[in-house]
């Protein structure tokens, strides 16, 4: 399948801005180029010039990190950004649709809204550990669909989606299959960026959000086949990645161990607060959890919720939610904040 027949047809011969910093590489004298600021910065020195628009340095070493040569490599504004951006890239307004498996991470409906973009909706199997419907999403695709989103490890149930059925719908979909690993890294199970090359449809999204404890950075990766990524820059802003973010991921990349620590301490967390949460009757079920958060459900959802928010925990209600009844969604917290939300929630079943 080539990816022109999937794009919205007027991309295929748009010209992408050509920044300063595109149009000359290397080493100069001087560079009156860019209108910069010849004299100064409010700040230090080195803000003073536009940083690179492709991110080449951070991308080498994402590449390096993650094992993906960097030409499959796109770099957002946060994953929210890679997100719009298929969207905008694939689907014609006010006639292409995607997919999206609720319950779910909500940016991909509005993206999909803000882009006049239809939505079909195919619940993950609440009774069955919100596992994917594969024979729904099959019967659901229909020409127009250009993009299914899923979401593996899934916000909010927590559970990572059975890769086979993944499997099933990248070799059967004729069309972009994103599939949304933010919370891979506090999974057992693999990522699905291992197989990148089986399959031109795959895209993967991960973010510095999570894991790497980063959110305030917004820094989001896609990883996907060579004429997706470019499609994905050639429509982007041009200098959609601050000078600051790209020297400071360049700097967390260098301290990648410290994630392993993070990462297992929360995994040993999640597991701690999971027990001690089924031991109080307020609870009726603890899901299953591959991410850094648990999807829980109470006696009275949405009154445990606003009693939670009396004593000073805020947690995620999705109570009133399709799929979700009596449900919410907690971050693993460090031991004493974790402390707090079981002495909260023991004090209402007194
Ligand atoms: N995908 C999922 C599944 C998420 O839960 C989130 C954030 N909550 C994002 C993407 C957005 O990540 P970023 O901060 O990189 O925009």
């Amino acid at each position: 399948m080539e990816i022109s027949k999937l794009l919205r047809p007027h991309l295929l011969d748009i010209k992408p801005y050509s920044s300063a910093r595109d149009e000359f590489e290397g080493e100069a004298r001087v560079y009156l180029d860019a209108n910069e600021n010849a004299f100064g910065s409010a700040l230090e020195d080195r803000w003073r010039r536009y940083p690179d628009p492709n991110q080449k340095a951070l991308k080498r070493r994402i590449g390096e990190v993650k094992g993906v040569p960097a030409g499959n490599i796109f770099l957002g504004n946060g994953s929210d950004e890679a997100i719009d951006l298929l969207i905008r890239a694939f689907c014609n307004p006010g006639k292409d649709r995607i997919i999206i498996t609720p319950p779910t991470f909500g940016m991909y409906e509005v993206s999909a809204h803000v882009n006049d973009v239809g939505v079909i909706s195919v619940p993950l199997i609440a009774e069955d550990n919100y596992s994917l419907d594969l024979e729904g999403i099959m019967e659901a695709i229909e020409p127009g669909v250009k993009i299914i989103f899923l979401c593996s490890p899934n916000n909010p149930t927590g559970n990572q989606l059975d890769p086979e059925a993944i499997i099933t719908i990248l070799e059967k979909f004729q069309g972009v299959v994103v599939v949304d690993e933010a919370y891979i890294d506090f999974s057992s199970k693999p990522s699905l960026l291992s197989r990148l090359d089986e399959f031109w449809n795959l895209v993967v999204l991960q973010t510095f959000s999570k894991a790497w404890g980063l959110a305030a950075m917004r820094l989001g990766m896609a990883f996907g086949g060579k004429e997706i990524i470019e499609v994905l820059r050639h429509i982007k802003t041009p200098y959609n990645i601050s000078g600051i973010t790209q020297e400071l991921a360049i700097q967390a990349l260098d301290n990648h161990e410290k994630i392993v620590f993070f990462v297992n301490e929360i995994v040993a967390q999640r597991e701690w607060l999971s027990n001690e949460l089924n031991k109080l009757d307020i609870v009726k079920k603890v899901y299953p959890s591959d991410a850094n958060f648990l999807f829980v459900m109470v006696e009275k959802g949405h009154e445990v919720y606003e009693k939670l928010l009396e004593k000073g925990v805020v947690v995620r209600d999705r109570s009133q939610a399709p799929h979700c009844v009596d449900c919410m969604r907690i971050t693993v917290g460090a031991h004493e904040e974790n402390m707090i939300l079981l002495d909260s929630l023991r004090e209402m079943g007194e």
